[in-house]
């Protein structure tokens, strides 16, 4: 059988779904890999190193006859009208916004799998591309807040006088936030962070931060068994932003990363909140591409808001598209060998399988998953 890895086509998309060494397991496995010519330049692997771990390079009309597609975002339709029929695709498929991408993979014929959906149990940490990615994004939105800064981030005691260190609050402490904290710590700033989920607090204080909450019977209820947040309701989000303000006008950088799934980002800071930071003060929204955390963030821009510039990039993790690729990679070769029969050495796929039925978005000419579009199978 055939893995095809296109270029991706999507606007700012830097990263690409396979690695070197992913594409020799590929092989070892039984396929044949080809590899569009270009699709690793922004993650630093050029075509000749996919060449000599195997692959052949061809043009984007490889796809027409690939049995298995991996690529790193959504399908466009021009692309899904490229590949055959009964061909699997395995991507970040961002089914909670996808409606038309998911229909014309069922119509196509096409069995999709969304990465994202991955269940976060033990035997799947190895393909949680989420926390993957969000950990870079993490790192990478301390770097951009550092690189807007006009100040320095670490206390500088010097001859010609001493520099105070950074002030930075961190909103949402799963993945993303949690390595915020840690990246800010390295770099010498004075770091808080706030959580709706109890466990969080733990976490936070254990990199060295400050926990900052309203600590409620709701709090104390507010993870779900998968490990995320519950959208809470309009009586904590009050007191959470009258905390937060109170916090907020004494902080030099605020990054965001506050998500709830299939829901539109909670909003955290208000035009209010940022007139009362200082001047050149800096925010980063990392859920910018969700409706965002932060009002007056624009995706892909850096707004300036009261004084604030607000860092709205999107597609974070491409921002530091070469380790990005390398981990997501790794995560969707770790879940293609579970769908991998090793006698016929072609992919064979089991709907009684957890991971199948987490992630199965479309098959056999249907739309099946039940949050999307389908009926369970
Ligand atoms: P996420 O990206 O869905 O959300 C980011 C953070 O925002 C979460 O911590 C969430 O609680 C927080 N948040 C939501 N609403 C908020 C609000 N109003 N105010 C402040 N914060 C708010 O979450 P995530 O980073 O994917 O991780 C969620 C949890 O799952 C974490 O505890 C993480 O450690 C855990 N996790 C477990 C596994 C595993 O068991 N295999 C893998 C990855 C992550």
């Amino acid at each position: 059988s055939i893995v095809f890895v296109p270029k991706e086509s999507t606007s700012g998309e830097s990263r690409v779904a396979v690695s070197t060494d992913t594409v020799k397991k590929l092989i070892g496995l039984g396929f044949d890999v080809s590899v569009q010519k270009g699709a690793g330049l922004e993650s630093r692997i050029p075509d000749e190193e996919y060449a000599a771990a195997g692959a052949k390079l061809v043009t984007a009309t490889g796809a027409k006859t690939a049995d298995v597609v991996l690529k790193v975002a959504c399908p466009t339709d021009a692309e899904i009208k490229t590949y055959k029929k009964g061909a699997v695709v395995i991507a970040t498929l961002d089914p909670y916004s996808n409606d038309k991408a998911i229909a014309a993979m069922a119509k196509a014929g096409i069995s999709s799998f969304a990465m994202e959906l991955m269940p976060r149990i033990t035997r799947a940490q190895s393909m949680d591309v989420l926390s993957s990615q969000a950990n870079l994004a993490g790192y990478r939105a301390v770097i951009d807040a550092a690189h807007e800064y006009d100040r320095a981030m670490p206390m500088m005691m010097t001859a010609a006088g001493t520099v105070p260190a950074a002030k930075v609050f961190v909103m949402g402490a799963g993945v993303a936030g949690l390595q915020a904290i840690a990246t800010a710590r390295r770099l010498g700033a004075v770091v808080s962070a706030t959580d709706v989920r109890p466990a969080a607090k733990e976490q936070v204080a254990s990199l060295g931060a400050k926990f900052i909450a309203v600590e409620d019977e709701e709090f104390k209820a507010a993870e779900t068994a998968g490990g995320y947040a519950k959208e809470m309701s309009k009586e904590y989000q009050a007191k959470q932003a009258a905390l937060v303000a109170d916090h907020i006008a004494k902080q030099d950088i605020v990054i965001t990363t506050a998500l709830i799934p299939g829901r539109p980002a909670p909003r955290l800071i208000t035009k209010d909140m940022l007139k009362a930071m200082r001047p050149g003060s800096i925010c980063v929204d990392l859920a910018v591409e969700r409706g965002g955390n932060v009002e007056g963030a624009k995706a892909g821009q850096v707004a300036e808001v009261e004084g604030v510039r607000i860092i709205g990039y999107n597609n974070v993790p491409g921002r530091v598209a070469a380790s990005a690729s390398q981990l997501y990679a790794r995560n969707l070769m770790a879940f293609f060998a579970t769908l991998v029969d090793a006698e016929t050495k072609t992919v064979s796929i089991n709907t009684e399988d957890e991971l199948v039925k987490a992630t199965l978005l479309t098959h056999d000419g249907k739309a099946v998953h039940p949050n999307f579009g389908g009926t369970a199978t």
